[in-house]
Parts: structure tokens; sequence; C-alpha cells
């Protein structure tokens, strides 16, 4: 018995709430068939990301073109700057049977969601606001006009967790991860995600 999609799954959360290391450690994990989307954004890259492994970084007029191809599976602008998952990647790597992890924004989430409405949406929740803007700090790569903008879009996003199926609260990384994990094992054992195909079990009888 065979469930032949991948999952597309759906992860927000506000800036510097972990979600990338989140990812990273989801990937250590050796989970068999997941996948990245990688964006595209008109953000310059910060001095630790490279091109094609965090995000394909483009001008705006190339971003403007993808937009007119209907290239995108969902896009937003977020920050100042323009953020858009290449549809082909995700769409390709599903019908293979791969699950597909995207980490965007609440924006791009919603259009998501209106379209793939079997996604699995994960809203990463920060222990506090306070602990949020240490991190931020932390990072070191915001400038203090852009934390206080980051702040106040963080306290507007999780505002809007309630969109989301699963609330995943990042106060130790380990049981973050370890709860994301549990999540995609248990969506892909869901009734709905099997394609039911009683002769192959006739056949053995
Ligand atoms: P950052 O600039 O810190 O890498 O990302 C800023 C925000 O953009 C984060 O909330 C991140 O999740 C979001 N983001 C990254 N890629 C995409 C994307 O392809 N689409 C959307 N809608 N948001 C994205």
């Amino acid at each position: 018995m065979k469930n032949h999609k991948g999952l597309l799954i759906v992860i927000s959360g506000p800036s510097a709430v972990g979600k990338g290391t989140i990812c990273k450690e989801l990937f250590k994990k050796g989970i068999d068939n997941l996948e990245l989307s990688i964006s595209a954004t008109t953000r310059k890259p910060r001095h630790s990301e490279t091109d094609g492994v965090n995000y394909h970084f483009i001008d705006k007029n190339k971003f403007q073109e993808m937009i007119d191809n209907g290239e995108f599976l969902e896009y937003a602008l977020v920050y100042d700057n323009y953020y858009g998952t290449p549809k082909k990647y995700v769409i390709d790597k599903i019908n293979e049977g791969k699950d597909v992890i995207l980490e965007i924004d609440i924006q791009g989430a919603k259009q998501v969601k209106e379209n793939y409405d079997d996604g699995i949406f994960i809203f990463i929740m920060p222990p506090s606001l306070k602990e949020l803007k240490k991190r931020i700090f932390k990072r070191g790569t915001e400038a203090q006009k852009d934390i206080d903008k980051r702040m106040r879009c963080a306290f507007d996003e999780i505002q809007q967790a309630e969109y989301y199926n699963y609330i995943v609260v990042n106060d130790d990384l380990h049981k973050a991860v370890e709860n994301i994990y549990c999540i995609i094992k248990a969506e892909k054992c869901k009734l709905s995600r099997y394609n039911f195909d009683l002769s192959e079990f006739k056949e053995e009888l």
C-alpha cells in the first residue's frame, strides 16, 4: 500500500525564531526523501550566505519576470524585499514522492494554503518576544531600525499563528526538531494520504 505524493510542509515563524537552524537539524536526522525548497529573493546576501544554497539571489527585474511568467508558487514582499518559491521544483519533487519543506512567511503560507489545502502548516513560536529580540541581536545581521521593524512584524505574525495546523515552540532546539519530526511522521500515516488498492492484498490471498 503506497502513498504516492510527497508532503508539502510549510514552516513559518518570526525572524530569528530559529527556522533555519530547525530545518538544518531536521535534515541531519536523515528523514528519507526530504527536500528543502530554495527561495528566490531580491535581498542582498549576508556574509555567510551562498547563491543557490541559501537563496537564489536575483534582481527586481528578474523577480518581476518570474512573476509575469507564473513561475512562483507564492511570493511576497517581506521587510522591503521580495521573496518567492519557484513552483516547478516543488511540484516536480512532490510528484516524485519527495517531501518538500518551504520556509516562508505568513503571506506566502496563505497563498500556498489556498491552492494546497493538504499541505502541513507549522508555525514556530518563540518562547517570548524578549527572547526573540535577544536572538536577533545575537545574530548581528540587522541594523537597529530593521530590528525594530522585525519585532513589530513578529507580533503581527504571532497574532496570525492560528492560521496554521501546528504550533512548535522553539525554547529547546532539540525538542522543537523532535516535535516537527513527529508531525511529519504522523502526517505520513494519515488515512487520507493513502490510495487504497485492495487488489494488491487480494493477489496475496
Ligand atoms: P530572511 O531575510 O531573514 O532570510 O527572511 C525573511 C523572511 O522571509 C522570513 O520570514 C522567511 O521565512 C521569509 N521567506 C523566505 N523565503 C521566502 C519565500 O520564498 N516566500 C515567502 N513568502 N517568504 C519567504
